[in-house]
């Protein structure tokens, strides 16, 4: 029998509950114990697939194609344990299988319940992960905010399950905000116990109560949390909001979280000692000292930075790895298009160019003068997906003189569709989930570039796209130097393109940043990073002024900008 953890979060959304859940992932895993998580979200869409990135930020894709929220990328990146599409449910996919039951006659004429219908549809997708995975500890965040009406049905079937499954194996766990009030320089505990009372109406009694807090959070507001909502002082634990996310298992460890949940499950006598050891050297790297490398990403959703987590985290393993901090400089592909003269010094500082995955007309003339920028100009560039397939458009328009090259999605009447619609997509009507989409096996062209950076020749890859490079333009390319470097196991779909005149210029129709790591970076990235790193030292780039934003945790403690000069190697 497993065990369940469940988490739900008060007072107030972006809390940072999935990091949390997936720290305590961790913690358990470092304990010698299987793990796995999901997500419960309670909005009406059956999957993020169709939702805006602005709405949503990331859609997180897994192996088996599931098209999933970002906190999905949290838990793998903390576990390293692969999630499915039976670790996101929505409210949609309930509705739509209790929905589709009943139309074939399958609840012998009842009435259709929220109780238990609904609320058994979302216990049975909880106990069929458990079963899947056959983990130790299952741990289910439920999105959204306690008090949240499309929630209630959620923490309905959590509330039951417990009763299910014993006392003894389920643990609820809440995340709460304390509010700091300025005037009177206090942290305030009364929204937590709000929300606990919320809580306690649905039914749930929480046994650990995490404050998230800007400040440090005193052992007196401890104590009166314990005392208000009814739970041992050691079971609150404060999340003081860290300057890495990848802190925050060391510093629930610290507060005694791991050893209680341990405790009070009745996990004592088959856990060993928690390893830890690489997850610390994992934090002091990132702590340390070290020089700045500017990565220019240009993707028309940049002012939700979210929209690109899984890349920018991704760019910081590689970094971290290199001994570097990675800083991100968002430019916008649209303005990029429209003020080149204003926009293009900022790519002349950038060590490497990165064109993120993304879909639809707008802002692709920009990212298309962003590779041919970084082609030119010999910066490194990495293209993920759609950056893939900008890649392709710009070479066949400058260096094969294709003049009219596009992809059918930006203008289907394209005198040369270098990018083409897949075969098995052009008769689909639908929009959700009918991508290529999941792992898929890529053959890599040995003595490539990147057969040196993965070291493997056969790897496994996740797409997202509907599009492709077209087949009849592959000879052309090749002649003039756009080697095709990775192919699907048919040899039917180009995988990945380089360029055999650059110091490193790579597009991959595939997500590399949906397998990358912390403690493992994934080659690509790192091979990227590394040529921007090298490129830094040969060539000093101009460095200019801007009111970019940078990401918090890549531009803390003042780290100094790296120029030529502080790499000891200008020419
Ligand atoms: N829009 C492109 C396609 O569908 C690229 C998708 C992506 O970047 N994920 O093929």
């Amino acid at each position: 029998m497993p065990k369940f953890l469940f988490m739900t979060g008060g007072v107030a959304s972006s809390v940072g509950k999935g990091i949390t859940v997936a720290s305590i992932g961790r913690l358990l895993k470092s304990r010698g114990l299987t793990v796995a998580i999901m997500k419960l979200d309670p909005y009406i869409n059956v999957d993020p697939g169709t939702m805006s990135p602005f709405q949503h930020g990331e859609v997180f894709v897994t192996d088996d194609g599931a098209e999933t929220d970002l906190d999905l990328g949290h838990y793998e990146r903390f576990t390293d344990e692969a999630t499915s599409h039976a670790s996101n449910v929505t409210t949609g996919q309930v509705y739509a299988a209790v929905i589709g039951k009943e139309r074939r006659g399958g609840y012998l004429g009842g009435t259709i319940q929220v109780i238990p219908h609904i609320t058994n549809e979302i216990k049975g997708r909880i106990r069929a992960l458990a079963q899947q995975t056959s983990a130790d500890v299952v741990i289910v965040e439920v999105g959204g905010t306690v008090g949240d009406i499309e929630g209630e049905p959620f923490l309905e079937a959590i509330r039951q399950l417990r009763n299910d499954a014993g006392r003894d194996d389920v643990m609820f766990l809440h995340v709460t905000l304390l509010p700091y009030i300025g005037a009177t320089k206090e942290l305030k505990t009364k929204p937590t116990q709000h929300s606990v009372k919320e809580l306690l109406r649905a039914g749930i009694q929480p046994d650990v109560i995490l404050c998230r807090s800007d400040y440090p959070v005193s052992d007196d507001i401890r104590d009166k949390i314990a005392l208000f909502c009814n739970i041992e002082r050691r079971a609150v634990i404060p999340l003081v909001t860290a300057s890495t996310i990848y802190e925050v298992p060391l510093m629930i460890e610290e507060a005694g979280l791991g050893d209680y949940l341990v405790e009070k499950l009745g996990l004592a006598s088959v856990v060993h000692e928690p390893e830890l050891g690489d997850w610390q050297a994992l934090v002091e790297r990132i702590g340390e000292d070290k020089p700045t490398v500017r990565i220019a990403l240009v993707g028309k959703y940049i002012e939700l930075h979210d929209a690109y987590l899984s890349v920018a985290e991704s760019l910081d393993h590689a970094g971290w790895s290199l001994g570097a901090n990675v800083e991100i400089d968002w430019i916008d592909s649209q303005k990029l298009e429209t003020d080149w003269d204003e926009y293009e010094p900022r790519l002349a500082a950038a060590a490497g160019i990165i064109v993120p995955g993304g879909f639809g007309s707008r802002g692709i003339e920009g990212k298309i003068k962003a590779a041919q920028y970084a082609r030119t100009h010999n910066i490194p560039y990495l293209g993920l997906c759609l950056g893939l397939q900008v890649a392709v458009i710009e070479f066949a328009r400058h260096v094969l003189g294709l003049e009219g090259a596009n992809s059918s999605e930006f203008d289907p009447e394209a005198l040369d569709k270098v990018i083409d619609l897949m075969p098995d997509q052009r008769d689909l009507t639908d929009k959700g989930g009918t991508m290529r989409l999941g792992q898929w096996v890529c053959c890599l062209t040995p003595g490539s570039k990147v057969a040196q950076a993965y070291g493997e020749q056969i790897v496994f890859e996740r797409h997202r796209h509907r599009y492709e490079l077209n087949n009849a333009y592959r000879r052309r390319l090749e002649e003039a130097g756009m080697r095709i470097s990775g192919r699907s196991a048919n040899n039917n779909l180009a995988e990945i393109v380089e360029l055999e005149d650059h110091p490193w210029f790579v597009g991959t129709q595939f997500h590399p940043e949906f397998k990358s790591r912390p403690t493992r970076p994934h080659p690509l990235f790192k091979g990227f990073v590394a040529a921007a790193l090298k490129g830094m030292k040969l060539t000093p780039r101009i460095t200019i002024a801007h009111e970019g934003e940078h990401r918090d945790h890549s531009s803390h403690n003042g780290h100094h900008k790296v120029t030529a000069e502080s790499l000891g190697e200008t020419r």
